[in-house]
């Protein structure tokens, strides 16, 4: 498999201002935190670039970028070396005059969690002090309309958390059709009254946004929602696992030794101490390949140890625990039925898609996945 072009994820820090119950940052974090240098910062990004490494950098890894003091500095030379940029927020440091900076320093993506729906399920994210739940609607709101108002061409995702297929940690927030066409409908009319005070089109209707499916079943494409406005996007995201580690109680997982995934290929993972992971799910720095404040990126990411990482998976040897559990079956601890099986290879991967969208559904995203990737989907096969 061909390596690279990968996405460089830049973990400019692991601090973060909320402790969601759902993520490793509520007592499963180990690793020490901090903030990366600035000027590291810079010279990975140069390097990725002159080494022909990545096309795209994304800022938010383990922690929320917007807290690193020279966030706009680093984000700014990126764009300017032309690497795509994105930032993943929790929006609690976001307001008029951050979401203009991000406007105009021209990142290119932008994704702010709304995960929990309500009120109610907003308790469990527990974010800074002095913010309520109708406080951070308000910041997501004060972004969209700053989008809209300066014609931005920053693509805009909201991301709500669907725990149909699955709840991490047992949490429940989006999990029937019901309860997403709500929140399309609330941020329809957000989006709504932005357009109208600009002047803009309104957004479709909300039966036309839903498109007749079941919008918690509905097999999304990779990172694609339902478009409210344009460069505006609602994303129904399937609760994250964070590779089997945010398990429901009553459920283990079986470790899978044979297998393959192909992140090794296509991710470079650079921690804020300049350490550098195999995947974006090593919250804990558990599998380090080398440093960068002692090698350049490239030495990493074509050098020895990511190298038998890769020769070893694509002979189909999973040997590092957190890959095992990562992509190994759940089962009922009492029971020891399989509740979810493993996505070790292909084959499971395909059946694990099928059993949960069922067959027309998977059919027709595979049609529709050949359509867009057109000839390059050979390639991906051929992985
Ligand atoms: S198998 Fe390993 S490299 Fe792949 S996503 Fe899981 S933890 Fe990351």
């Amino acid at each position: 498999m061909k390596v690279g072009p990968a996405v460089l994820l830049l973990d400019l820090t692991n601090h973060c201002n909320f402790r969601c119950e759902f993520c490793f940052q509520h007592g499963d974090l180990t690793a020490r935190k901090g903030v990366m240098d600035t000027d590291l910062a810079l010279r990975v990004i140069d390097q990725s670039v002159d080494a022909g490494i990545a096309t795209e950098v994304a800022t938010s890894v383990f922690g929320e970028a917007l807290m690193h003091p020279e966030f706009f500095r680093i984000a700014d030379h990126a764009v300017k070396r032309g690497l795509t940029v994105s930032v993943n927020t929790k929006g609690g440091t976001l307001d008029t005059e951050t979401a203009r900076r991000l406007f105009d320093v021209g990142v290119h993506t932008l994704i702010i969690s709304l995960n929990t729906p309500d009120e109610k399920s907003w308790q469990v994210n527990h974010g800074p002090p002095g913010l309520d739940f109708a406080g951070h609607l308000r910041r997501i709101e004060q972004t969209l309309e700053q989008k809209v108002a300066s014609g931005a061409r920053t693509h805009v995702y909201l991301y709500a958390m669907n725990t149909h297929f699955s709840r991490p940690r047992g949490l429940a927030f989006i999990e029937d059709h019901a309860t997403a066409l709500k929140v399309l409908s609330e941020w329809r009319e957000v989006c709504a009254g932005i357009a109208s005070r600009h002047g803009k089109p309104l957004p479709p209707s909300l039966e036309q946004l839903a498109g007749g499916e079941d919008l918690v079943k509905r097999k999304w494409p990779v990172d694609q929602g339902v478009v409210l406005l344009p460069g505006i996007e609602l994303v129904f995201k399937e609760g994250h696992m964070w590779g089997n580690r945010m398990l429901e109680p009553g459920l283990e997982v079986v470790p899978a030794t044979r297998g393959f995934c192909p992140l090794p290929w296509v991710q470079v993972v650079v921690q804020w101490n300049g350490d550098c992971s195999i995947c974006c799910l090593d919250y804990n720095r558990d599998f380090v390949v080398g440093n960068v404040r002692d090698m350049t990126v490239a030495e990493v990411f074509h050098g020895p140890a990511l190298q038998q990482v890769r020769a070893r998976m694509a002979a189909g040897h999973i040997d590092h625990p957190m890959c095992q559990a990562c992509l190994g079956a759940v089962r009922d601890k009492a029971t020891g039925e399989i509740v979810r099986r493993a996505t070790a290879s292909k084959l499971d991967r395909v059946l694990a898609s099928v059993e949960k969208y069922g067959v027309s559904r998977s059919l027709s995203y595979l049609w529709r996945f050949v359509k867009e990737k057109g000839p390059g989907v050979s390639t991906f096969f051929n992985r």
